[in-house]
């Protein structure tokens, strides 16, 4: 890709609704291209400020006095043209930026596109492990493969899922491989559809969060430890995120 085709994806890579293979071109091109890291370090600093400003405005809106400060906060001081003031706090903001935001910004995207990646392969695990039986390899069990790898899957053989409404049923535990990646595999029952939680090497978001990598199955992704898990099922996202958010303590002690 050139820093064209880069730069048009800039704000829908910021906003993370690009397909995993372009997100990992983009990515790819910003490691060798430091004028391209710049400009999107600096578009994304621009649209966080937007956003802070916003919520602020937001919560002073039932204000009477807020137009009024806003329309001060808004006035250039003396001499100076409203324009020559934007484009000053264009130039902080871009300065910004690049002393503090290159290196930052492209390490985030790194992992974020990592975790896009796991996340698809997750979905990938549970359509062909869970559903329909079709992995290129035979699941291994728990026991196995902690003797063989270590890892997590010791301690999943006796992990119990908390209730989350209702009673969550384990229909199986296993290790299996998707694509190269190695799970630890419990397939779950939650009010009667089937729910994979899987558990893998990767660092994982500060607070479970859902992933768009895949248009069939809703997709969390949360911390355990020292691992990466994810909840993949084919319900609605936000029973999905709300079993992701009540397994991320109880799956983090049990991997600690
Ligand atoms: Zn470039
Ligand atoms: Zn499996």
């Amino acid at each position: 890709m050139d820093c064209r085709s880069v730069r048009e994806f800039a704000d829908a890579f910021i906003a993370e609704q690009l397909l995993v293979e372009t997100t990992q071109q983009v990515v790819r091109h910003l490691e060798t291209c430091e004028e391209c890291r710049t400009e999107f370090a600096t578009r994304r600093l621009l649209r966080d400020r937007l956003r802070t400003a916003f919520g602020r405005a937001v919560e002073l809106e039932p204000r009477p006095d807020f137009a009024a400060q806003l329309a001060a906060s808004l006035r250039p001081p003396q001499n100076l043209s409203r324009r020559s003031v934007l484009r000053s706090w264009w130039a902080l903001a871009a300065g910004v930026a690049v002393a503090a935001g290159g290196g930052e910004f492209l390490r985030e995207a790194r992992s974020r596109s990592r975790l896009t990646a796991l996340a698809r392969q997750a979905a990938g695990d549970h359509q062909n492990c869970a559903v329909k039986f079709n992995l290129a390899e035979r699941p291994i069990s728990l026991g196995v493969a902690a003797r063989r790898y270590g890892g997590p899957y010791a301690a999943l053989a006796s992990f119990v899922p908390p209730p989350v409404g209702s009673s969550i049923e384990v229909a199986e535990r296993h290790s299996c491989v998707y694509d190269g990646v190695r799970f630890g595999h419990i397939v779950l029952r939650d009010q009667g559809a089937l729910v994979s939680l899987l558990v893998t090497k990767g660092a994982g978001p500060a607070a479970p969060q859902l992933e768009s990598a895949d248009r069939e199955y809703a997709i969390a992704s949360l911390r355990a430890a020292g691992f990466v898990a994810f909840v993949v099922g084919s319900m609605d996202a936000a029973r999905v995120l709300r079993l992701a958010q009540a397994f991320a303590d109880p799956l983090s002690r049990q991997l600690a």
